[in-house]
């Protein structure tokens, strides 16, 4: 006998852990096809050790992860995700980790991971700053994180870098 609908396919449920308000993450790597970071071209396997299409060497399982602990709400990023960090929901598909600070600004920061492995933040002219390790960046800069670095948005919510 068929099933009434042929729907349940589409209806797996999130795979993220906090279930934020988007799933805007790539797709896990386990389940789905995986994609080079520098072409886009479809991996024929996960563990690639480089690329078909483009010949680069591709960054290697268990690396290309950015986390970052806020007392919150830990967020992750995977390489080529753009992840905007502030209070406003329109503009940050994390803003519950924030909203509960009044300094953060609506749209605070982006980090990012490129496909070397190096984790990026920039400040996107926070009203009260972001800092790396206590030093204020200059807004619009981008500034490298490193694995134990301390990323604090104004003077209220430090998060730690792990890499
Ligand atoms: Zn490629």
């Amino acid at each position: 006998m068929p099933p009434p609908h042929g729907r349940e396919q589409t209806l797996l449920p999130p795979d993220q852990q906090h279930g934020g308000p988007q799933h805007g993450g790539p797709p896990r790597s386990d389940s789905t096809a995986m994609m080079c970071p520098y072409c886009e071209a479809v991996l024929p396997s996960p563990g690639a050790a480089q690329c078909d299409q483009c010949l680069r060497p591709l960054p290697q399982q268990g690396t290309p992860v950015l986390r970052v602990l806020f007392p919150t709400g830990e967020l992750k990023v995977s390489v080529g995700q753009h992840l905007v960090l502030g209070r406003d929901a329109g503009q940050s598909p994390v803003a519950s980790t924030f909203t509960q600070y009044d300094n953060v600004s609506r749209r605070h920061s982006t980090v990012w991971l490129d496909p070397s492995g190096t984790a990026w933040v920039r400040d996107e002219g926070s009203t009260n700053g972001t800092f790396v390790n206590g030093e204020r960046l200059p807004r619009g800069v981008e500034a490298p994180l490193k694995n134990g670095d301390q990323l604090r948005l104004a003077a209220d919510v430090t998060g730690n870098v792990q890499l």
